[in-house]
């Protein structure tokens, strides 16, 4: 089924943890993304439905597989952690795309490992469907993620806050080396560790920069750009990650992990949906200084190969985190100019952004439809722009402001509102719909997520049958809260 080639269990036995998967009561196929199979080369035989669940639900290990937990430490809100590692996610193995890129085969729930810790090393249902649906709207809306290849059941139960239906999760990665790989070998002191994981992730993520003058720091710059622009993209879409831990921090640049995770309704920068987020660490607004801050545990475990010198080391380190502010300052205005509708640059274009925020905070605005309304705006029905604020006047009065700017570009209105109906997307998976989708699933209905799915497909487009999916929650649909649900 997979044409393995699996170069991180080639790598010393300190990596990571030989272990197979645990086989589970029931395998059932819930859902298969045959188009990203396509994409891996991957070949699912429907004629034995069987065996593709047992496969995709680790009972039976295909042949070419190695089988392993990876290794990693992190910093989870803070407080550092000198082990983590897979605790219920095990890595079958790499497959190279048919664009010639490797990517990892990772089943998430397939039993415990030696890192499980108190874990039980399963996943629950809903929280694997969460997943599926957030990193396949995260595609399509263009943002950097890992994929979701199937979910599978277990015909087990779990035992969280309730009992829940066991569910394994099939997720495809660039790759799932994090910052917290990296601080596993800082922890211990193992420096040839370093190394050996910083040529890896270069020779795999970064080929680019093997000629650089020090590839190390080119890497630990490489990251940080990477991690700037991603963090710049999940504002403009009004995502919230939750927990930017940085054992949920890729170095290939890939959002990852969407356990709590959650999308703005109404615009408020403070905003935090995670139960388990109390001092509000990783608000919407925070996200870019927590992105820096990861990137500094980066740097700290890189210092011994950026320079001989421990003083130089440091400078340079500092410098890439300057850099990191600078770079992620840059694409954010680049991703909000576009949002609304500039195809230039110009003194004030900031300010502008800015306001149009306030005016949306202040106006209790939901961030999606609002931006979304924009092109119909730039159309003459600024009615439908307006309805999105509780106080349309700050809105009426910044309007006024935008046609003013937009006057220096003179753009055809008709190529204006086509660029921002394509950046500003009209369907996102809005919380309410995801938790609907997911109350069905734990009832057998699984026509919701379905059909959720087919919304999100083409997130750009106004569809009338999915009319339902652009609209904001009712006072009584509201999400306030989200947990983490491992
Ligand atoms: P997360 O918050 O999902 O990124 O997980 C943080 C750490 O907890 C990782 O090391 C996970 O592998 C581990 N973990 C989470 N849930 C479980 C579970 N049910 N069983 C074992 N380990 C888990
Ligand atoms: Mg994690």
């Amino acid at each position: 089924m997979f044409q393995f080639d699996n170069s991180y269990a080639r790598l010393p036995d300190r990596f990571f943890a030989s272990v197979y998967p645990e086989p589970v009561e029931g395998p059932k196929l819930l859902k298969f993304n045959a188009e990203l199979a396509e994409e891996l080369g991957v070949e699912a035989d429907f004629s034995d439905p069987a065996r593709l669940a047992a496969i995709l639900a680790g009972n039976v290990v295909p042949p070419g597989a190695m089988p392993i937990a990876m290794a990693y430490a992190g910093h989870q809100f803070g407080n550092f952690v000198p082990q983590l590692g897979d605790g219920r996610a095990i890595l079958l193995g790499e497959v190279v795309d048919r664009n010639g890129k490797r990517r990892d085969i990772q089943l998430k729930g397939a039993g415990p490992t030696p890192y499980s810790r108190r874990g039980d090393g399963r996943a629950a249902l809903g929280p694997v469907l969460r997943e599926y649906i957030v990193s396949e709207a995260m595609n399509a809306l263009g943002v950097p993620a890992t994929r979701a290849l199937a979910a599978v059941a277990t015909g087990e139960q779990v035992y969280r806050e309730t009992v829940e239906q066991g569910a394994v999760f099939v997720r495809v990665a660039a790759s799932h080396v994090r910052i917290g790989t990296f601080q596993f070998f800082a922890a211990r002191g193992d420096n040839d560790g370093i190394k050996l994981l910083a040529d890896y992730v270069i020779e795999r993520h970064y080929p680019e920069l093997k000629t650089a003058e020090n590839p190390y720091l080119a890497l630990l710059q490489g990251v940080a750009g990477r991690q700037a622009d991603l963090i710049a993209r999940w504002m403009g879409i009004g995502f919230i990650h939750g927990v930017m831990n940085t054992d949920n921090m890729t170095i290939s640049g890939e959002t990852i992990d969407f356990g709590p995770c959650a999308f703005l309704d109404e615009y408020d920068p403070m905003k935090v949906f995670s139960s388990i987020d109390q001092g509000g660490r990783y608000a919407y607004r925070n996200q870019p200084g927590i992105g820096q801050w990861n990137i500094a545990r980066l740097a700290e475990c890189l210092l011994p190969l950026l320079d001989e010198d421990e003083e130089k080391a440091v400078e340079a380190a500092n410098a890439v985190l300057k850099a990191f502010g600078e770079r992620f300052q840059k694409e954010w205005i680049g991703v909000f100019r576009a949002k609304i509708g500039l195809a230039t640059e110009a003194d004030g274009d900031g300010e502008l952004i800015q306001a149009l925020l306030a005016a949306m905070h202040e106006g209790q605005a939901d961030f999606t439809l609002a931006f979304r309304r924009l092109a119909d705006a730039a159309e003459g029905g600024e009615g439908a722009f307006l309805e999105c604020f509780a106080d349309p006047d700050k809105a009426g009065a910044w309007l006024v402001g935008w046609r003013e700017r937009l006057t220096t570009e003179a753009r055809p209105v008709g190529e204006l509102a086509d660029a921002l109906r394509s950046v500003n997307p009209a369907v996102i998976p809005r919380n309410h719909k995801v938790q609907e989708a997911l109350s069905a699933a734990n009832y057998g209905d699984f026509s919701f997520f379905e059909r959720l799915l087919e919304a999100l497909e083409k997130p750009f487009e106004e569809r009338p049958e999915f009319v339902s999916y652009m609209q904001p929650p009712k006072p009584e649909e509201r999400v306030t809260q989200t947990f983490c649900g491992t």
